[in-house]
């Protein structure tokens, strides 16, 4: 799977959710998200509803905040690309994950979930 070209939506929300937010969400199709609104639950199976981590910029930065990303940059390309930089730790010990997105949101998601790709869940322990 190419993370890179993943669309905004429920499909990399719950993939996010998971794997780097380390929760367990609703999965149920058919049961719509209420953006935003992260105490709700779902009314079949009793989870939290997966919050909109690629659309909602507040939602996004939990998981900037998690991945204790604290510096965000980004750079135009020539064919009109948007590449992001995230910066995890201060330097000279520190690390930058990068995403293409045109909107910070899925970029955020996008280089998370690659950080977590190459990674597993050791980033946890960074820095620390
Ligand atoms: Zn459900």
């Amino acid at each position: 799977m190419n993370i890179d070209k993943m669309p905004a939506g429920r499909e990399i929300d719950i993939m996010v959710a998971e794997s780097v937010m380390q929760l367990s969400v609703c999965r149920c199709l058919g049961v719509p998200r209420v953006c935003g609104m992260d105490m709700d639950v779902c009314m079949d199976c009793g989870r939290q509803l997966c919050p909109c981590y690629s659309l909602h910029i507040v939602e996004a930065w939990k998981v900037a905040r998690k991945l204790k990303w604290w510096k965000a940059e980004t750079d135009l390309g020539e064919d009109g690309s948007v590449a992001w930089h995230f910066r995890q730790g201060t330097p000279p010990r520190h690390k930058w994950f990068a995403a293409q997105a045109d909107l910070a949101p899925l970029a955020i998601c996008r280089a998370a979930l690659k950080l977590v790709n190459e990674m597993g869940m050791s980033f946890t322990n960074d820095n620390s």
